[in-house]
C-alpha cells in the first residue's frame, strides 16, 4: 500500500465523472473498525488526503496533505485486490471513507460512491453541511466527529456540526456522533454539545471517546471522569456510550 501513497500524480479533475475523477488518497487498507457502532467488524478503509483542520489530538497528521492522486479505476483495483485476498465481495463488508476530511473531495465522492455497490460509512469532522447533503443518499452510516472547543488549532470557523447533524436527520441516514474527550475537556463543554445534539436529534447515539494520546498531544481523562460525565449527561436522554479506540490496543491500523 505504501506504493499508493504520495504518488504526486496530477491534481483532481475540474469536472468529475466516473471516467475522469481523481482523488487525493492517503492510504487504503483492510482492518477492524476501531470506533463507534461498527467497532470490531472488519472493514475496508479509504483514507483520503487533505484536511483544513488542525486538531490538537490528530493521530494522522500525514493525512493533512492533499497528495497522492488516484483514479477511480486505481482505487477500485486496490480495494478489490484486498477483498479478493480476504475472499470477500464488495457487498459483504462496509467501506469506511475517512481522512483527512473526506468532504474536501466531495466532487469525487459524488461521482464514485453511487457506483460502489457496498455499504458505506462516511466519517466527517462536521464541516460543509451543504456538501454532506450531496453524499448522504450513498451513505449507510454517518460518523460525525463533533469537535469540542479548544481542540481545533486551525479551521475552527469551518465547523458546522449542528448543521451537518440536521442535514443527516432530514436525510434519514443512520448517525453516530463522536466526541473525542481529553483530560482538559470540561463538563460545561459537554453540556453545550449534548444540548445541541439532543435538540436536533433526540436519542442520538453519542460516543464519548477518550483520546488516544499521540505525540505531545493531550492525554485522556480518567475512567472515573468518564463515568462521572456519563451520569451527569444522562438527563439529555441520548444513547450515550464511552468507548476508546480499540485498534491502537490491538496494534493494528
Ligand atoms: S479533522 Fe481529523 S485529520 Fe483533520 S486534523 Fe482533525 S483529527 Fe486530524
Amino acid at each position: 500500500m505504501d506504493a499508493l501513497r504520495h504518488r504526486g500524480l496530477p491534481h483532481a479533475a475540474v469536472v468529475m465523472t466516473p471516467e475522469t475523477a481523481t482523488v487525493h488518497v492517503d492510504e487504503i487498507f483492510l482492518s477492524l473498525q476501531g470506533e463507534g457502532l461498527e467497532v470490531g467488524r472488519p472493514q475496508l478503509f479509504l483514507r483520503l488526503g487533505g484536511c483544513p483542520l488542525r486538531c490538537t489530538y490528530c493521530d494522522t497528521p500525514r493525512s493533512w496533505q492533499a497528495s497522492g492522486s488516484l483514479s477511480i479505476q486505481e482505487i477500485e483495483a486496490e480495494l478489490d485486490r484486498l477483498l479478493h485476498e480476504a475472499g470477500l465481495r464488495r457487498e459483504q463488508i462496509m467501506l469506511s471513507v475517512t481522512g483527512g476530511e473526506p468532504l474536501e473531495q466531495v466532487d469525487f465522492l459524488a461521482a464514485w460512491l453511487p457506483t460502489w455497490g457496498g455499504l458505506v460509512l462516511l466519517e466527517t469532522a462536521g464541516v460543509y453541511a451543504a456538501k454532506l447533503r450531496l453524499l448522504l443518499p450513498y451513505v449507510h452510516l454517518l460518523s460525525l466527529d463533533w469537535k469540542l472547543p479548544n481542540t481545533v488549532r486551525q479551521g475552527e470557523s469551518l465547523l458546522e456540526p449542528a448543521a451537518c447533524l440536521a442535514v443527516a436527520v432530514v436525510s434519514g441516514v443512520a448517525v453516530q456522533v463522536k466526541l473525542v474527550v481529553t483530560a482538559m475537556t470540561t463538563r460545561a463543554e459537554l453540556e453545550d454539545a449534548f444540548a445541541a445534539i439532543a435538540k436536533i436529534s433526540p436519542g442520538c447515539t453519542v460516543f464519548l471517546q477518550p483520546v488516544t494520546q499521540f505525540g505531545a498531544g493531550p492525554g485522556p481523562p480518567t475512567g472515573k471522569q468518564l463515568l462521572d460525565w456519563s451520569l451527569q449527561l444522562f438527563h439529555f436522554h441520548l444513547d450515550l456510550r464511552v468507548l476508546p479506540q480499540i485498534h491502537p490496543m490491538l496494534g493494528i491500523r
